[in-house]
């Protein structure tokens, strides 16, 4: 794709972005839909995040993603929001629609989706929430969204943990939530385990943020860290003969899910193609 005057920019704001392969995902999709768009990444501090926004607007920029620590300060910048992102209470994709900026969350639909794709069921499900940070937060709002029986919630912050729970409790009263401390869990009752804390990745590869024995060989554990593919918490649960994901396919989800944002009724990302990103990915995640 060669950049000419009406090559549209669509970019990433966070700060830190380094590193991010957000820009490695979008523009190989770009190159996928034979599209005439470039994705660039910004590091914007806080106190310029509100110039910043508008300059996007002056510029047309034509979407954009939004990544730590701006994903709530974002919404007060924004035209509209959908009725899921204002659920969720955090943006990571905006739209420019006619001028007007509208913010989405494609970050639970994308930890969702690996679930879907594998036909894995989640209603009824008895989940352990390894954080109650950012990720945390969009992933239990989606997890009760999909009516799941039980969310426990374990974390370093107690404070953190119970204002995740007061947070997401009136989307689902159904789904009963308890904030646990792991040491004392019934270990047979739990379906599924997520970690959201950065724990198995740099410069904590060698920790794991739970003892994986004593949980059925049924229990699924999904950490959502995607470098290093393989974390200690994914290589102990392999040991023990248990099924993992890593973050790689959520990763890539919400990527996918921010371009169908954008482009709506054009052409989309089938399975061929998410399997060659992630080709590409692999130089930089393995
Ligand atoms: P965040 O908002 O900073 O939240 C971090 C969470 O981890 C908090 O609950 C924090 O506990 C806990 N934590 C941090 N360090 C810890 C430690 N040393 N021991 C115990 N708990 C610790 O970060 P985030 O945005 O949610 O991201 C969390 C992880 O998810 C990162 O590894 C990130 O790379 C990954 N991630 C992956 C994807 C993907 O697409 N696969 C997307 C987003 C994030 P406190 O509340 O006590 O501080």
């Amino acid at each position: 794709m060669e950049i000419m005057w009406d090559t549209e920019l669509y970019c990433l704001v966070g700060d830190p972005i380094n590193f991010s392969l957000s820009p490695i995902i979008h523009n190989y999709i770009f190159k996928i839909l034979n599209r005439n768009s470039v994705y660039l990444a910004f590091n914007i501090e806080e106190k310029k995040l509100k110039k910043t926004i508008n300059t996007f607007k002056s510029l047309n920029v034509k979407g954009f993603n939004v990544t730590i620590p701006h994903k709530k300060k974002i919404i007060k910048y924004l035209d509209e929001i959908s009725p899921e992102a204002e659920k969720i209470g955090a943006v990571n994709t905006v739209k420019n629609q006619n001028g007007k900026f509208i913010g989405y969350n494609t970050d639970g639909h994308g930890f969702i989706k690996t679930f879907k794709d594998n036909n894995i069921a989640l209603q009824g499900k008895n989940i352990l929430l390894i954080g109650a940070g950012g990720a945390a937060n969009s992933i239990a709002s989606s997890l009760l969204m999909e009516d799941v029986k039980k969310l426990y919630i374990s974390n370093r912050s107690k404070k953190n943990a119970n204002s995740l729970k007061e947070r997401i409790s009136p989307l689902n009263i159904e789904t009963e939530i308890e904030i646990v401390n792991i040491k004392y869990l019934d270990k047979n009752s739990i379906d599924i385990i997520i970690n959201s804390t950065p724990i198995g990745m740099y410069p904590m590869e060698n920790k794991t943020p739970l003892d994986i024995t004593g949980f059925t060989k049924n229990t699924i554990v999904y950490d959502i860290i995607y470098k290093p593919k393989n974390t200690q918490l994914l290589k102990d649960a392999k040991t023990n003969g248990l099924t993992t994901f890593n973050g790689k396919s959520m990763l890539l989800n919400q990527a996918i899910l921010s371009q169908n944002i954008w482009f709506n009724t054009e052409k989309k990302i089938n399975f061929k193609n998410f399997k060659e990103i992630e080709g590409v990915l692999a130089a930089y995640v393995e």
